[in-house]
């Protein structure tokens, strides 16, 4: 039996692939701050509702309390995108984005390495990605991906200084695609459905033991922005 928790899952990407999977057998803690939407989101896909901020210490350490049966599998989701450029929002952005993998993976390592397979997966972005901000191919980043995408640059070399200093969870980094959900409190109607967005996530996230580690992985069917 394979345990998994995603964090930030009560909407989004973080939904969808808690309900992949648990169509692909895992038992899925679906992780979120508000407990009324988690539920909901929870009973809908078949998934364990744990109520986790990733932004609060203290509801990390609670959060980890509730999981029965041990961790294999880590979905760092939860994420935001304020479009501020100061001090207070930039802040904030790193403090989700970048600080909340730190405080989850944290948490989690005792029991990912309890585990035969330990999986990490953290949801990055090109925006954070210099190959890609170098592209002429891709459009010119907007002034609201100045902030989030550096914590989301972030959110990748956590991955690789992970991978290299745990070497025994393999962590690797997914750019879901721009994508069809509520992300900065706008709907991003033009996105792709988070279906196929999601099938980059839990390709990684059901990697088995030869599987890689402290890489960033794309979608290549269509650019990621
Ligand atoms: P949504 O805004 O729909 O989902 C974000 C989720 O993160 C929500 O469930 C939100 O919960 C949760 N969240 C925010 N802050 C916290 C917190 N402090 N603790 C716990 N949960 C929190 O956007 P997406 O589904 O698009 O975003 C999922 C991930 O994908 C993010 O990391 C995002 O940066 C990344 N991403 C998205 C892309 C896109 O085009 N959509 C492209 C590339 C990456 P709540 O409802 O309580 O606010």
């Amino acid at each position: 039996m394979t345990t998994t928790l995603i964090t930030g899952a009560n909407r989004g990407l973080g939904k969808e692939t808690a309900r992949q999977l648990v169509a692909a057998g895992h038992t899925v803690y679906l992780g979120a701050r508000d407990a009324e939407r988690g539920r909901a989101a929870a009973d809908e896909v078949g998934a364990r509702f744990v109520q986790l901020d990733v932004t609060d210490d203290a509801s990390v350490a609670a959060a980890f309390e509730q999981l029965e049966g041990g961790l294999d599998v880590l979905v760092n989701n939860a994420g935001i995108a304020l479009l501020g450029l100061n001090g207070p929002e930039a802040l904030a952005v790193f403090d989700t984005n970048a600080v909340g993998i730190v405080r989850v993976t944290e948490a989690a390592l005792p029991l990912l390495r309890k585990s035969a397979n330990p999986v990490v997966v953290n949801i990055s972005s090109a925006l954070g990605s210099f190959a890609a901000n170098h592209d002429p191919l891709r459009p010119a980043s907007q002034v609201s991906a100045i902030v989030y995408g550096a914590s989301k640059a972030a959110v990748s070399m956590l991955t690789v200084q992970y991978a290299r200093a745990v070497p025994e969870v393999k962590f690797n980094a997914v750019e879901p695609g721009y994508t069809a959900t509520m992300l900065g409190g706008i709907e991003n109607s033009h996105g792709r459905p988070v279906e196929i967005s999601a099938r980059t996530v839990v390709r990684m996230a059901v990697i088995g033991a030869d599987g890689p580690t402290g890489t960033f992985q794309e979608d290549d069917t269509e650019l990621g922005w």
